[in-house]
């Protein structure tokens, strides 16, 4: 067994016996990098997922490994290096992508950002995304001349992060000389504080006036970052009066992201504004076949019709169910009919994306920081409690605009300047704090993936 193979066969392995969301997260990036006879050295992408893998899923990785080959007894885990550089860390977006796992190698381009995977030739049109699709390809035609800015709302896992970098990566081949960013805004955000830090805001923010393309990846993370806000209408403006493209995501629409400067709202406005919508049942179809092409397998009708018919609401699960069953092929030899289809799919199937709500902030708070949910509501000032508390409270204000009064009553009658200390805490904290605000990502993609 290769490298490769021998991990392809741990993460199958893992990965049913774990939700959707904590593989992703825990597994994301990793991959074995090395391997002299009795240890296994395995690769993480951070200090967060090396302690996790280390403290928490060591042992059955083990186990794993040494039922494949008893000879391995130990495992190392190294943080990748490329990581560590914020500079040139991979502005991938949040969530997990399970092509990982095919370990196709997508280079991301240096100067862009951009992921070569996400093109318009790999992009399936229907009604739900056609209008967006049309306003791309008329940028590419002519950035900077006709859509400014194009602004596509939608929700999760539904295109646009493929949409805008396909746009990126279109108008990179057909002007080569033309300047093109990629960011996400968790990136930009990070940035401005960085360069803040670093007296040098000013070289941050021309690099991006240089460009001639910019295109920005879920701008409602900018919500109440009021600092990174007007670093962003400068530049914006820059390149506007240059006539300049700028192409930006959304999850929403920018009249429904909270506490956004009026003025940069505005400038939103002033452009184009579409939203992606949810595939019909065929272009589900198409899409899975799409999907099924590129990783050259081969699926009955009546497969592909029962995802599609399972899968309704977000194109990355759909990728996710192929991937699954591609791995699923590859390891067991097995015959894939449509009931062992159904047994690989059980996890995605039976846990459709639900709407975050109150419960769901603790439940999933608690379970991230290891605690019992009760935990949370202890009156005690234990820094392992305190900060999972008040990390709960600033969610439920973050995420769900609770009120600072309804939140202090949901954690036992606190005083509701309590609760405002703890949510203006935490939000000022991860500004300045690059793990928090890594695990409040990664506590975010939860709520959003996991039932
Ligand atoms: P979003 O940014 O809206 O959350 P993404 O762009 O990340 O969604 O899409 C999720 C996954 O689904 C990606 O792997 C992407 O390649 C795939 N995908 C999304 N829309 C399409 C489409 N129209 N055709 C083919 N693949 C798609
Ligand atoms: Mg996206």
């Amino acid at each position: 067994m290769t490298k490769e193979e021998l991990w392809q066969a741990v993460l199958a392995q893992v990965q049913f016996n774990m939700s959707p969301a904590n593989f992703a997260t825990w597994f994301k990036n990793t991959k074995i990098l090395d391997k002299t006879g009795e240890k296994v050295i395995v690769s993480v992408p951070n200090n967060f997922s090396k302690e996790w893998l280390e403290n928490k899923y060591n042992k059955s990785i083990l186990k794993i490994l040494r039922d494949l080959d008893q000879e391995i007894k130990e495992i190392k885990y190294d943080i990748a290096k490329t990581v560590l550089e914020t500079k040139k860390e991979i502005p991938q977006q949040n969530v997990f992508n399970e092509n990982q796992l095919d370990f196709q190698e997508f280079k991301i381009n240096k100067e862009t950002n951009l992921n070569p995977r996400y093109i318009f030739e790999n992009f399936v049109v229907g009604s739900f995304n056609e209008l967006p699709h049309a306003a791309a390809q008329a940028i590419c035609k002519k950035p900077g001349l006709v859509y400014n800015p194009l602004f596509v709302y939608g929700g999760v896992g539904l295109g646009k992060t493929h949409l805008i970098q396909a746009i990126g990566n279109e108008v990179n081949k057909k002007f080569p000389k033309k300047r093109i960013k990629y960011i996400s805004s968790e990136k930009f955000i990070s940035g401005v504080v960085n360069s803040i830090r670093e007296h040098n805001i000013e070289n941050f923010k021309n690099d991006f006036k240089k460009t001639d393309v910019l295109i920005i990846d879920d701008i409602q993370f900018l919500a109440g970052k009021e600092k990174t806000q007007e670093e962003f209408f400068h530049i914006f403006n820059t390149l506007y009066q240059n006539n300049k493209q700028m192409i930006i995501s959304s999850d929403r629409l920018p009249k429904a992201i909270p506490s956004m400067e009026e003025r940069l709202r505005s400038r939103f406005e002033g452009g184009m504004i579409v939203d992606v919508g949810i595939p019909d049942i065929e272009t589900r179809i198409a899409i899975l076949k799409v999907k099924t092409k590129e990783r050259k397998i081969d699926l009955s009708d009546e497969v592909l019709e029962y995802v599609a018919e399972n899968i309704q609401k977000n194109i990355r699960e759909l990728e996710g169910a192929i991937n699954k069953i591609a791995i699923h092929k590859k390891i067991s030899n097995q015959d894939i009919d449509l009931n062992v289809i159904k047994k690989i799919l059980k996890n995605i199937i039976l846990a459709p994306q639900k709407p975050i709500n109150p419960k769901k902030i603790i439940t999933i708070v608690a379970n991230f920081y290891d605690l019992k949910e009760k935990d949370l509501f202890l009156s005690t000032r234990k820094k392992e409690i305190v900060k999972p508390r008040q990390i709960a409270m600033y969610l439920l204000r973050d995420l769900l605009k609770c009120s600072f009064p309804f939140i202090g009553r949901k954690f036992q009658g606190k005083d509701h300047t309590t609760t405002i200390y703890a949510c203006s805490k935490i939000s000022k904290e991860i500004q300045e704090n690059e793990t928090l605000n890594e695990e409040i990502n990664i506590i975010k993609q939860r709520l959003y993936y996991q039932s």
